[in-house]
């Protein structure tokens, strides 16, 4: 084993995290077309699409990546976003409004 310093000075210097990490899916809706692939794809029924708007609860995420893979309009992708705490609950769910 080496010596010296193995921790990171996390978070007063930012982490870069590496390429390809899945993080919080970000869902792209001008391509989305609210046809419910992601939805019925999630493994945790994190996503949840209602007429007017796509909700997913990053508290349910599991960052498997599947939604993203199954949209067939690319209108989801993983990013390498991972610091997602919240002191509240509600804090984790994000709304997107579905564009008609
Ligand atoms: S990454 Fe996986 S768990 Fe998270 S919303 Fe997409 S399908 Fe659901």
């Amino acid at each position: 084993m080496g010596k010296g310093v193995v921790t990171e000075r996390y978070p007063n210097i930012p982490y870069v995290p590496h390429d390809g990490i899945h993080g919080a899916p970000s869902f792209n809706m001008d391509k989305c077309r609210s046809d419910k692939t992601c939805e019925e794809i999630c493994p945790t029924d994190a996503i949840h699409i209602e007429p007017d708007q796509l909700c997913i609860d990053l508290g349910l995420c599991i960052f498997c990546g599947d939604c993203a893979l199954a949209c067939p309009h690319h209108a989801v992708t993983m990013t390498n976003e991972f610091e997602l705490a919240s002191k509240r609950r509600k804090g984790l769910v994000r709304v997107h409004a579905i564009k008609q």
